[in-house]
């Protein structure tokens, strides 16, 4: 079987032409071929000798992820389940905005964390996908909308990445720094830094690591405002608790050491869990100092899944008292609902 270059870190690919008796500047135009054009076929890549291009396809391949299925909703957005050589299989997401677009991406095939809310973590764990895996998500989403060469400027189809989809990437770290360097390079692909958003469920001794090893924005899906609530949705709290999760995101903007940047706290509003007033108010206390911002993200139903979404009214008083205490708290309408594409109903089996 033929080595997918996707994947590779660049010291790895300057590495595998060393190996093969080039020169380095011919390791950068692969990588420019690569990523910036976005070439599969090394018999395209006109500015490298023919022998070269041979033998590299003769021992390598360039590949994306295989379409399983591909759906794009009444809002525009799009999902497609992409699946690998060992018969894994993700789901990923493109939102498009006005000007802009994200890109959701997957870290893991399921997921161990079994949120109580989650359709992901509904199906338990599998594995964790490869740096080749992750990066293959945003290729081929960029595929689909033709966007290559890598436009010179920021305004893209394809301008964020946020990386939530499938899978607690702090559980899969390495290869999410790895995927994401690529992500971030400013010979390929070069999404800013400042583009990107890792979310976590809490992973607290991961978490300082974000802001030093990703250098990437910070959200996390934290959906309650104390242990007591927390514990019932989210069993991860109880190995690390709010205390210790509002400390660890202190510790990642101090290293972050960007002020006006803040923490996007999720917040998914649960009918008669998480939505009271009170609640609303033990939030505010709970994050104080922290530097938060807050999605109020209204909870995505899902056969199987007892919970209930919070009634439009209780969402907006308890988005008032969030404004009130100076936070910003937009409530994210929900994309791709009618694809199962939205936040918590991305699954690799069945998907409709
Ligand atoms: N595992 C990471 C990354 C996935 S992000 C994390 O949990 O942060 C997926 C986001 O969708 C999380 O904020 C998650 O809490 C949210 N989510 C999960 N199920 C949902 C549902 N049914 N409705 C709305 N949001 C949901
Ligand atoms: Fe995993 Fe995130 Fe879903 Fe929780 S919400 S089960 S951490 S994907």
């Amino acid at each position: 079987m033929k080595v997918n270059l996707i994947g590779l870190s660049k010291e790895e690919l300057f590495a595998v032409v060393d190996e093969m008796g080039e020169k380095p500047f011919r390791a950068k135009q692969l990588w420019q071929w690569i990523y910036n054009k976005g070439e599969t076929d090394f018999a395209k890549m006109t500015s490298l000798a023919k022998d070269f291009r041979e033998r590299l396809a003769a021992k390598y391949e360039i590949a994306r992820p295989k379409v399983i299925r591909e759906l794009t909703s009444d809002d525009r957005t799009r999902k497609w389940l992409m699946g690998f050589a060992d018969g894994g299989a993700v789901e990923s997401v493109y939102i498009p905005e006005e000007d802009r677009g994200a890109v959701c991406i997957s870290t893991q095939v399921g997921c161990a964390m079994k949120c109580a809310f989650c359709n992901t973590g509904s199906q338990g764990f599998t594995r964790n996908l490869s740096a080749g895996e992750i990066v293959g998500q945003f290729m081929l989403a960029r595929d689909s909308y033709g966007e290559w060469p890598t436009p010179a400027d920021e305004t893209r189809y394809l301008s964020n990445i946020v990386v939530m989809g499938m899978g607690e990437p702090l559980n899969n770290f390495d290869n999410t720094v790895k995927a994401l360097k690529i992500l971030m390079d400013d010979e390929g692909i070069c999404i800013s830094r400042r583009r990107i958003t890792v979310s976590t469920s809490g992973i607290v001794p991961m978490i300082p690591k974000v802001a030093t090893d990703m250098r990437v924005r910070l959200a996390v899906s934290l959906h309650a405002p104390n242990d007591e609530i927390r514990n019932k949705i989210m069993p991860i709290n109880k190995k690390y608790p709010v205390a210790e999760l509002m400390a660890a995101c202190r510790e990642y903007r101090k290293i972050a050491n960007e002020p006006r940047q803040r923490i996007t706290f999720e917040y998914i509003m649960i009918d008669g869990l998480n939505d009271s007033e009170e609640c609303a108010h033990e939030l505010i206390r709970l994050v104080k100092g922290v530097g938060a911002k807050f999605n109020l993200i209204p909870f995505n139903e899902w056969a199987g899944c007892p919970f209930k979404t919070s009634p439009m009214p209780r969402v907006e008083r308890f988005q008032k008292i969030l404004l009130k205490a100076g936070y910003t708290a937009p409530i994210r309408a929900s994309r791709g609902r009618d694809i199962m594409a939205a936040c918590g109903q991305l699954k690799s089996k069945a998907a409709t």
